[in-house]
């Protein structure tokens, strides 16, 4: 099956989400302006005091945090934020005596001071799990897998084979991230790239679009969203670092309750065919090499000094 049919019939298009992103970033933006988008999970009660079990419904609702701008895991349709991690909190929230109860959107940069000064619970943004972010927060099991791409023009001259190749051009990458970390370790420390070369973005639709025009030769960024961006923009995947990456949802480091919670909730999801769902609805079912995680909660390849190799698509 065509995921894109389905999500096409269910109103949820990455082709729409991206030409509008187009139009002037205004996803982008959207993202700055910490707007709130309710699940219109509200209903007037917490779920029914029979089953909390005296849980008193309040202390027990959660507030989740993202980042759109980063298809198809989210981003705003139509001023609705929708994607994978949309879906699949949402799926793994209501298998737990939690109830999620509002949807906060900040730059990626900011959802980790966000998480720790309790303007949000849990963050679903395609987090890396790694060991610099296990120093302030923890993470749930991991939920996808992923590597780094390096996104360049569609048919442009430069069709960068390593990292390496990089030296000496434009490059961008989206703040705070593990794309970024990848070129300031690998390409900046290693005196292979200026600083002056390298542009940080709040935001990857403002990164694509600089490449769109010019401004910048490549970005780097995680293998499904560059594949994304690749489908619906004039840009394509010259090649990918294998970076071995695991996404997890974070909470608090006291928050031992909320991330049990989840972990169950997460196996239930898989157990149930729900997952799988998710994963076809925004992926297509060819899309397998994402998700095989099961349970061991392993950090992600922090430096990410991997292999390179290139892909075929
Ligand atoms: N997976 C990358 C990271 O954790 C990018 C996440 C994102 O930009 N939303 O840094």
């Amino acid at each position: 099956m065509d995921d894109r049919h389905e999500a096409r019939q269910r109103g949820v298009s990455r082709r729409t989400y991206v030409k509008m992103a187009g139009a002037g970033g205004a996803v982008g933006i959207a993202g700055l302006a910490g707007c709130t988008v309710d699940t219109g999970g509200d209903g007037g009660g917490d779920g029914g005091g029979g089953d909390g079990g005296g849980d008193g419904g309040g202390e027990k609702t959660i507030v989740a945090g993202t980042a759109p701008g980063f298809p198809p895991f989210e981003m705003k349709q139509n001023n609705e934020l929708v994607g994978f991690d949309i879906d699949l909190l949402e799926a793994v929230v209501s298998e737990t005596d939690y109830t999620l109860s509002e949807w906060r959107t900040f730059e990626f940069n900011s959802l980790i001071p966000a998480l720790q000064n309790d303007r949000i619970d849990v963050i679903a943004a395609a987090m890396t799990i790694n060991e610099e972010r296990k120093r302030t927060i923890s993470f749930s099991n991991p939920y996808y897998n992923a590597d780094q791409a390096i996104l360049v023009r569609e048919g442009g001259d430069f069709q960068p084979q390593s990292l390496d190749d990089l030296s000496g051009r434009k490059v961008g990458a989206q703040e705070g991230t593990t794309g970024a970390g990848l070129v300031e370790s690998r390409l900046i420390e290693e005196g292979k790239l200026e600083q002056a070369n390298y542009n940080a973005y709040g935001n990857y639709v403002l990164a694509v679009e600089d490449l769109e025009n010019g401004n910048i030769d490549a970005v780097v960024l995680d293998v499904p969203v560059a594949q994304t961006f690749a489908e619906e923009r004039n840009v394509e995947v010259a090649t990918v670092v294998e970076t071995g990456e695991r996404y997890g949802f974070g909470v608090r480091q006291n928050d031992d309750d909320l991330r049990s919670a989840l972990n169950s909730g997460l196996q239930a999801v898989r157990d149930s065919g729900k997952y799988e769902e998710i994963r076809n609805k925004w992926f297509g079912s060819e899309s397998e090499a994402g998700t095989e995680t099961a349970g061991n909660e392993t950090a992600g390849n922090e430096t990410a000094s991997g292999n390179e190799t290139t892909t075929q698509s």
